[in-house]
């Protein structure tokens, strides 16, 4: 297993690219993985392989589809609407068990290319209702990975902490603050860069991207 080489967790939204760019920085090898699972827009795809070969960065895409057997949902059904979670319940995108899947799949794929480092974007404050995405998970997730293979792997967690005003103020430290904002795609309508502007996911990264360029002018 190689102390310099990381696999980043990639969707080609905001906050995974935001990793990538974390990584690239500190690792001297950096490996994306990408989980498809008939997003609703496989254009969430296409621009995470974009993005990937534009960092020249190794892209693994792992069929993720059984997912839909198991849990049909807003994202990946064209006949359900995207909700907010408001009221204390979880958004209609909510998987159960989702991101425990994909780490563990991450968790797998890092063991065979021998990656010690496993990015993901997870995010505690602008805490989505997501069990799978707290703190408290990850690292317990990481005991759990780590005994399974008997290895010694560290899964980070670049955003755990920010907001999303924070986490374009890291893209823009890391000189990707354009690069984010132009190629990255959040939006649930599949509308790339500012997105449609109507969506749960729009309306949070317009706000964190606000809220970070009025503050930087201030300043
Ligand atoms: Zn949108």
């Amino acid at each position: 297993m190689m102390r310099d080489k990381a696999l980043v967790v990639f969707s080609g939204g905001q906050d995974s690219t935001t990793c990538l760019f974390w990584a690239k920085e500190r690792y001297s090898q950096v490996e994306a993985v990408t989980f498809d699972y008939g997003q609703r827009h496989s254009l969430e795809i296409d621009c995470a392989k974009e993005i990937a070969k534009e960092l020249n960065v190794k892209h693994h895409i792992l069929d993720m589809s059984l997912l839909n057997q198991l849990a049909p949902n807003a994202l990946t059904r064209a006949d359900m609407e995207v909700t907010d979670g408001n009221d204390g319940e979880l958004p209609s995108t909510f998987v159960p068990g989702r991101n425990l899947l994909f780490l563990s799949f991450a968790g797998v794929l890092a063991s065979q290319i021998g990656a010690k480092h496993i990015v993901t974007g997870v995010c505690e404050t602008d805490f989505s209702g997501y069990p799978d995405c707290r703190d408290i998970f990850i690292k317990s997730l990481n005991v759990t990975l780590n005994l399974s293979m008997d290895d010694s792997f560290v899964v980070e967690t670049p955003l755990m902490w920010l907001n999303k005003a924070q986490t374009w103020e890291l893209a823009d430290k890391l000189g990707a603050l354009e690069f984010i904002r132009e190629k990255t795609l959040t939006c649930y309508n599949g509308v790339i860069a500012d997105g449609c502007g109507e969506c749960p996911a729009c309306k949070l990264r317009q706000k964190g991207l606000d809220e970070y360029l009025s503050f930087t002018k201030e300043s």
